[in-house]
């Protein structure tokens, strides 16, 4: 019997996203081997994160690189770094920061909920624009209190109505203010890894070691310019200061680097060929599903070129979209669907374990849904 099994608790199909808690996705065998290896031994953890971070910045075409417990953590290191320049003295006044410049700008349509990493480490958000726009004046006039830094959220889903990353670079490198993406779910494609930084400039980009990457959980990614990353380090475990308790460990460190090796010799071509055949076959097998139409839609939620199964379900059928994801994830096997728009739902095939995966989560779709067809349909 696995861990999971002697625990009692059930293992997932995953059929919605990289979801934290869904426990995201199957690690490859390198990811797997790779964090095996590092738990054997004991080593000196910031040489090991120097050394990683060497290794991802060439693999990324980045300046420098370094490894976080997390995307939201590495929001909470960047914002350390900006804030600290890694000046230990500066350092130890946060999260308090009396006399430090410890205002992070953000467009108010990009706040999310992970932007509290921010607050957490003792920065304080200045909002600028409202919900729907923002205005480069409105930049401009929060740049004059020498801020910190601005974070611009990178993602399909917020308006394409605030400053664009090239403007918002502009405008806060000509007061020296640092930019920091947060490009979390921004992968594939591939060249995102570079582009936010060493293509637009920005001056770091933090992305999620759990998600498209397939690395581990407890894992995040930033690159970037070197001076940041070097203070962001000074912030980080080993040290003992604020973000000691943000602390990635070598199995994760050891795991991400595998899981980046990877994510660049993958056929990212082949694989969107394979997404592809996943979602026509899920197609073909729910189409004649009374009461239910399905579409294939792109990109996904996040703005990645990830095609998805977009089933919504008509006046005629009985059940209803809560009552469908609810029974598809009590069931066995367990599946987890993604809730769509009013009475839909998304199956995407990239969090799958493997492709046989597909199969089950189309059978239970279609035992789930023709049960519950009332018979006017
Ligand atoms: C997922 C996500 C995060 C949090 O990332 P973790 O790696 O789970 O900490 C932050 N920002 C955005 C936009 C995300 O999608």
């Amino acid at each position: 019997m696995d861990v999971y099994g002697k625990l009692g608790v059930r293992t997932i199909v995953n059929a919605a996203g990289f979801f934290s808690h869904l426990g995201s996705c199957s690690l490859p065998v390198e990811v797997v081997e790779a964090m095996a290896s590092a738990a054997s031994r004991p080593v000196d953890l910031d040489e090991l994160q120097v050394a990683a971070g060497e290794v991802l910045a060439d693999l990324t075409r980045n300046e420098a690189a370094y490894v976080t417990s997390g995307c939201a953590a590495a929001i909470a290191l960047a914002t350390l770094a900006c804030i600290t320049g890694g000046d230990p003295a500066r350092i130890a006044r946060l999260p308090e920061g009396r006399g430090l410049d410890r205002t992070v700008v953000m467009h108010r349509a990009h706040r999310i909920p992970y932007d509290r990493a921010v607050e957490l480490v003792g920065g304080r958000i200045l909002e600028i624009g409202n919900a729907m726009y923002t205005l480069p004046w409105e930049l401009e006039a929060a740049l004059e209190d020498s801020p910190a830094a601005v974070l611009w959220v990178a993602g399909s889903w917020l308006p394409d109505t605030t400053l664009t990353l090239d403007e918002t670079i502009v405008r806060a490198h000509a007061s020296g203010v640092p930019v920091i993406v947060d490009a979390a779910a921004q992968l594939p494609p591939l060249h995102n890894l570079w582009h936010f930084t060493s293509e637009l400039g920005a001056d770091l980009a933090l992305f999620s070691g759990g998600k498209a990457l397939r690395g581990p959980l407890a894992s995040g990614l930033m690159v970037g310019r070197r001076d940041l990353i070097e203070a962001a380090r000074a912030n980080g475990a080993p040290h003992a200061y604020l973000a000691r308790a943000l602390r990635v460990g070598k199995q994760e460190i050891c795991g991400l680097i595998a899981a980046v090796h990877r994510f660049t010799e993958l056929d990212h071509a082949l694989l969107a060929k394979r997404y592809e055949e996943i979602v026509e076959r899920w197609t073909f097998e729910l189409q004649s599903v009374p009461g239910v139409t399905v579409r294939r839609a792109f990109p996904n939620h996040a703005g990645q070129p990830v095609p998805r199964l977009h089933l919504c379900l008509e006046t005629g059928a009985r059940l209803r979209r809560d009552e469908l994801v609810r029974r598809c994830y009590e069931g066995d096997p367990r599946v987890a669907v993604l809730r769509g728009e009013g009475e839909s739902v998304y199956l995407t095939p990239d969090t799958l374990s493997e492709d046989a995966e597909a199969e089950v989560v189309a059978a239970r779709l279609r035992e789930v849904l023709v049960g519950s067809v009332s018979s006017s349909c």
